[in-house]
C-alpha cells in the first residue's frame, strides 16, 4: 500500500502472551474467551507487529517489539516465541538493522520498546545502529519513574541509553512529523503514548498502539486492565474512534494475533468492525 511519498510494509517481529483478564480490564472471561482462547494459564496470543515506512530516503518502523534481552524465566512467563524476531522479519523484507533511518516509539513498554537496545560489548546499544528514535518527552519522563502499578511494563535499558547515546528525539505533544505522518497524544493507556496517523488525500492509517491493541479493542470498554488513566482512555476512544467511522481510516493492530488492521463503522451500539484484513493484499 502507497501513502504520500511512502510505501507501506507490515511487519511482525513476534508473538508472546499476556494474561486474558488483564488484556480486558473488567470485561467478563465469558465474553472474551469466545475470540481471544486462553491457554491453560489464562493467556492469550499476541503479537508485535509493526508498520515499515519506505521512502526514496527513509526506512521508518514503527514501534522496536519485544527485542532479545530475555532471560528464561521471563521468556516463559511471556510465552515469547522465539521462531520470530525482527532480524528474521527485516531479513524477509531483504533489510538490515543498518537500513532503517527511524524508529517511531508509540511509547516504552517493554512489548513496544524492548527491541529498540541490544546488548553487546558487555553494554546496551542502540539496536538499529543508523537510526534516529523518536518518542513523547513526557513518556520518556514517565518511564523514568513510574507508579508502582505500572512500573512492571517498563525496562530502563530499553530506552536509557538511546538517550545516552544521544540518538534519542523528544516530541512534545502532536505534532506533524512529515506531510504524511502525524503524531497523536493519547495519556489513558500510559502517560505520552503517541499514536501514528499516515495518510494523503486519499487514504489514512492509525498505528493504534495500545488505544486499540487488538481487533478486540474496538468497543469503548474493552480496555485494557494495564491502562494508568482508564476513564481518559474511555474519552480518547470516543473521540478517534467516531472519527475513524466517519472517515474510513484503517485502524492498524500491533497486538492482535491474527489481523493487522480493520476499518470500523458506526453503529446503534458504537463504533464497531466494518471490516478486518490481514494484509495489505
Ligand atoms: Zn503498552
Amino acid at each position: 500500500m502507497n501513502i504520500g511519498k511512502y510505501k507501506l510494509k507490515i511487519l511482525t517481529s513476534g508473538f508472546f502472551r499476556l494474561d486474558g483478564g488483564a488484556m480486558f480490564g473488567i470485561i467478563p472471561k465469558v465474553l472474551w474467551q469466545k475470540t481471544n482462547s486462553p491457554d491453560d494459564a489464562n493467556r492469550i496470543k499476541l503479537s508485535t507487529r509493526h508498520l515499515l515506512l519506505e521512502s526514496s530516503g527513509k526506512k521508518i518502523i514503527i514501534d522496536a517489539g519485544m527485542g532479545t534481552k530475555w532471560d528464561e524465566k521471563l521468556k516463559k512467563i511471556y510465552a515469547v516465541d522465539e521462531n520470530h524476531s525482527m532480524t528474521k522479519v527485516l531479513n524477509n523484507a531483504g533489510l538490515k538493522f543498518e537500513d532503517i533511518t527511524d524508529v517511531i516509539l508509540t511509547h516504552l513498554h517493554f512489548d513496544h520498546a524492548g527491541g529498540s537496545t541490544t546488548f553487546a560489548y558487555s553494554k546496551f546499544i542502540p539496536a538499529f545502529p543508523n537510526a534516529k528514535y523518536y518518542v513523547q518527552k513526557e513518556q520518556f519522563e514517565w518511564a523514568k519513574n513510574p507508579t508502582e502499578k505500572d512500573r512492571g511494563s517498563f525496562v530502563k535499558n530499553d530506552f536509557v541509553p538511546l538517550a545516552e547515546e544521544g540518538v534519542l528525539n523528544f516530541i512534545n505533544g502532536n505534532e506533524q512529523f512529515d506531510d504524511e505522518i502525524e503524531f497523536i497524544v493519547m495519556n489513558g493507556h500510559t502517560i505520552g503514548q503517541q499514536l501514528v496517523k499516515i495518510s494523503d488525500s486519499s487514504n489514512t492509517i492509525l498505528f493504534c498502539a495500545d488505544l486499540v491493541p487488538t481487533i478486540s479493542h474496538i468497543p469503548v470498554p474493552y480496555l485494557m486492565g494495564y491502562d494508568v488513566q482508564p476513564l481518559v482512555t474511555v474519552k480518547e476512544k470516543n473521540e478517534i474512534l467516531p472519527l475513524a467511522a466517519k472517515e474510513n481510516w484503517k485502524l492498524f493492530f500491533g497486538h492482535d494475533p491474527e489481523f493487522a488492521f480493520a476499518t470500523v463503522k458506526q453503529t446503534d451500539k458504537g463504533v464497531r468492525e466494518a471490516e478486518r484484513f490481514t494484509s495489505f493484499g
